[in-house]
């Protein structure tokens, strides 16, 4: 791919208008802009033209078979894209959009395949972040927009993130500052008889089930080393990957310390450089300067927002492994864990 000046601008009240009418007359266009929302840095291009979805996948280097999310501000406008709004998706938005929801749906026409990687179905989300939503509005209301990093990578947390990948090979970034959760939406599939989650987020199993019933999870998210294909054709790729070998740790707080400072003695006998992944409240358990504390338990979206960050970085430090606690907290504790399982490819030691 030829490459291009990437624009960054910092949107600020004052300025705000201009640059989001900038950004809606690229990806009018054709183009590429990266945007901020509540979960991660999107990249964004018109959903409804398969051109302009082909250039998300060629700067990403994502594989083709791997569907994009089209991102709507307004809830009148699903109806347009999808074969019938379903009654689930009815009460689900009511409850939960805009927000980190992602709902699976029977998709029209109008839809491309080449947004949808070749499938029947659309995926659907309205972000909850006011410079998202003004975007999608002005870029005509129908925007594809993936993870804004190189396949593979961790998302992006900050528009620097999104630079370091990105840089030259899209049109603009809005930089809106640092996100608030940090990890990808849930994602749900209402195409199927029961609506089942293909990919755990902020929005868990229980909070839908209050809201329509009977919920269930796709079973390859259940058992990690079953030969079971996750239903997302996404969440079969080793995503959201450190550089580094990464291991978890998981049992009583002072055992993962003790198995962690064995493992890195090891480590650093080997002549290689470790680094430990923790929370505020147990660093004092380990040796300073190799540390990285994401976040606190007390306030679980202090880890979530961290994570991402973290692992890129751990890839600039050039560590050799990355030994990490596990993060079982309450609410977000399923969406954690399933990200630090595949940064760490299901190593895990129980102790
Ligand atoms: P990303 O936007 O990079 O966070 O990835 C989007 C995720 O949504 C990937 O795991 C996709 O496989 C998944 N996805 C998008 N559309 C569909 C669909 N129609 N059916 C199943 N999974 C989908
Ligand atoms: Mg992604």
């Amino acid at each position: 791919m030829q490459a291009m000046e990437t624009k960054i601008v910092r949107i600020k009240e004052d300025h705000e208008e201009k640059w989001i009418e900038e950004a809606g007359q690229i990806l009018k266009n054709g183009g590429l802009v990266a945007f901020p929302t509540e979960t991660v840095y999107g990249l964004g291009a018109n959903a409804l033209d398969e051109e302009a979805a082909a250039k998300i996948y060629s700067a990403k280097g994502r594989p083709s078979d791997n569907p994009l999310i089209v991102h709507i501000a307004d809830f009148s406008d699903l109806e347009k894209i999808v074969e019938e709004v379903p009654e689930e998706a009815k009460k689900l938005a009511d409850a939960f959009w805009p927000g980190p929801l992602t709902m699976i749906m029977r998709k029209n026409e109008k839809v491309p395949y080449g947004t949808t990687g070749g499938l029947e179905t659309v995926a659907v989300r309205m972000p909850n972040h006011d410079i998202a939503l003004k975007m999608i509005r002005a870029g005509g209301g129908f925007i594809a927009a993936p993870s804004a990093n190189t396949s593979g990578r961790p998302s992006p947390t900050m528009a620097s993130h999104v630079a370091e990948d990105m840089n030259g090979k899209i049109d603009m970034i809005l930089d809106g500052g640092s996100v608030g959760i940090g990890l990808e939406s849930t994602i749900i599939d209402l195409s199927e008889e029961i609506p089942t989650i293909l990919r755990p987020g902020f929005i868990t199993q229980q909070m839908l089930a209050d809201v329509i019933g009977r919920v269930e999870i796709d079973a390859a998210l259940i058992d990690n080393n079953s030969k079971v294909h996750p239903k997302a054709p996404g969440m079969k790729y080793r995503h959201y990957a450190p550089k580094a070998n990464m291991i978890l740790i998981r049992g009583e707080k002072e055992k993962v310390a003790q198995k962690i400072k064995q493992l890195v003695e090891e480590e650093l006998k080997e002549g290689r450089k470790p680094g430990i992944l923790c929370a505020e409240e147990t660093a004092h358990l380990y040796p300073e300067g190799m540390i990285k504390k994401i976040g606190t338990l007390r306030e679980e979206l202090t880890i979530s927002r961290h994570l991402y960050g973290a692992l890129r970085e751990f890839d600039e430090e050039k560590v050799s492994s990355i030994f990490s606690e596990t993060f079982e907290t309450p609410v977000l504790g399923t969406a954690i864990m399933n990200r630090l399982m595949k940064a760490a490819g299901h190593q895990l030691i129980e102790v």
